[in-house]
């Protein structure tokens, strides 16, 4: 009998896995693929962020080193190699999971894990062998597979989603993106600046909806500057492969005009579903929302005593460190402490170029709840660091409640700012006031004075830069 068996080893299982470990607790992970790290590591956030860095580079050396002095007479890409450096970062941090298993004692087995009841995982191996564990508890972590439009079937080959998108053996003549989401915006980003032409169908008014608007539109004009071509307000009807063309067919949603795009690829960035088949939750009763996602009470707890669920197959934004924050509870849970997350501050960001990064509420929600609150907001063109490095597009803006000055939200477009917006999220976690940020003292000159101008201007308009 184990204290613990985790199934799903991505930053949600991994991460709960080792803090059950440093609890005392043994603890047997459980995981179908050959590799550790789930979606995140293997197809999702490390090898995007790998080629965003290396389509970064390539996009600078050839547009923005002039602006600095510095002429290059010929870059050119060498995508393959671009994709091998890719898997090699994808090895190495993988490699560090299996390293931090073994380092925290923790059991791996590698199979497919599924109920036999409520306190036994029966783990099926590829060659059909099953090893039978009796377990105290079980954290659900099995995480979330993309999904598709209906009659839109993904082919993997010209119909693809972000894991193949990871892994092209070469750069798209004109990537189709449907779905303006985070994801479809990274990959867009990524073939936008190796030099593809790409366009981007998307139903909603705006791209990046979940963020702050002000995000939205600040996305929208930088990724237009890079020759982005985008249809919002579109519903997609079909995408048709022919041989080595693929045709996606769409509706303007104001004034019913047909639209017809042909690529040669179309990524389907349209969302992701709870993943949870083949755990057997029929077997012991667990229930499942109507998105399919694993039911859980306030303690992360499903149905069945002792059987937890955290990260993508449950409620709730889909981030890894979501998932991450999910481990450490119930794993903190289990050992008898009283472990909390503050859903409210997990930011949220786009690791495009500039990034957007918030936090806390949007400007949106507060207006559609009818709270009164300060805006201040300072732009990066104002910044002396955004101009030594010649990134000014994008601003700071600060969200703060009227009465009592308690900083509300904090919107972030421009450069770092999927770092920067971790100085928010710090002040957040205290309730600190615009003016609390405002009297805090930032090195100079660092982006991160942009946020500081921002409170400063939420707070009587004393920005002192602008
Ligand atoms: P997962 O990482 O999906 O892991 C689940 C694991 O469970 C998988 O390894 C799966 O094989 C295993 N499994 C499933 N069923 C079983 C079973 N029955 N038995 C054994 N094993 C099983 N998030 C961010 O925060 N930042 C980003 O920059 C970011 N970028 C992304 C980019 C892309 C292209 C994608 C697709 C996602 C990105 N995400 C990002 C989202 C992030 O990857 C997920 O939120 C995160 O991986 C969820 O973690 P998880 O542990 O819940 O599940």
């Amino acid at each position: 009998m184990v204290d613990v068996v985790i199934i799903g080893s991505g930053p949600g299982g991994y991460v709960a896995a080792i803090r059950c470990a440093q609890l005392g607790m043994n603890v047997t992970l459980v995981e179908k693929y050959a590799t550790l790290g789930g979606t995140c590591l293997n197809v999702g956030c490390i090898p995007s962020k790998a080629l965003l860095d290396s389509s970064e580079k390539y996009y600078e050396s050839v547009h923005q080193f002039v602006a600095h002095g510095i002429e290059i007479k010929s870059v050119k890409v060498d995508f393959k190699k671009m994709i091998e450096r890719k898997a090699s970062v994808v090895k190495q941090t993988c490699d560090g999971i299996n390293y931090l298993m073994k380092k925290n004692k923790i059991t791996v087995l590698q199979g497919t894990g599924t109920f036999a009841a409520d306190y036994s995982i029966n783990v099926t191996a590829a060659d059909g062998i099953i090893t039978n564990i009796k377990t105290k508890n079980t954290i659900i972590a099995t995480g979330s597979k993309p999904i598709t439009l209906p009659g839109i079937a993904i082919d993997k080959k010209r119909i693809i989603t972000s894991t193949e998108a990871l892994s092209l053996a070469e750069i798209p003549k004109h990537l189709i993106v449907i779905g303006g989401g985070i994801i479809g915006m990274e990959m867009a980003s990524v073939y936008a600046r190796l030099g593809s032409k790409v366009s981007v169908v998307e139903y909603l008014d705006r791209i990046v909806a979940a963020m702050d608007s002000d995000i939205s539109a600040g996305l929208l004009k930088s990724m237009k500057k890079m020759g982005v071509d985008f249809y919002t307000s579109h519903q997609v009807n079909t995408a048709i492969v022919k041989g080595k063309e693929v045709t996606v067919i769409a509706t303007s949603l104001n004034d019913n005009i047909t639209l017809e795009l042909a690529g040669d690829y179309c990524l389907m960035a349209v969302g992701r579903k709870a993943f949870t088949h083949g755990l057997g939750l029929e077997n012991i009763g667990i229930m499942c929302d109507e998105k399919g996602r694993v039911q859980v009470d306030a303690h992360l707890q499903t149905s069945v005593k002792g059987v937890y669920a955290i990260g993508d197959c449950i409620a709730g934004t889909m981030l890894a460190h979501k998932a991450e924050e999910e481990g450490v509870y119930v794993a903190e849970l289990l050992s008898g402490q009283q472990p909390h997350i503050d859903y409210n501050l997990i930011p949220s960001v786009v690791y495009t170029w500039p990034e957007g990064a918030g936090v806390g509420k949007t400007e949106d929600e507060l207006k559609k709840n009818n709270v009164a609150y300060k805006v201040g907001k300072f732009p990066f063109s104002a910044s002396g660091r955004a101009r030594a490095s010649n990134d000014i597009d994008g601003f700071a803006k600060v969200l703060a409640d009227a009465t009592t000055d308690e900083v509300l939200g904090v919107h972030l477009f421009g450069p770092r700012c999927a770092d920067l917006i971790s100085e928010a999220v710090v002040a957040m976690e205290y309730k600190a006031s615009a003016e609390d940020i405002a009297r805090i003292c930032h090195a100079h000159p660092t982006f991160s004075e942009a946020i500081k101008e921002a409170a400063l201007a939420a707070t009587d308009n004393r920005a002192l830069h602008i």
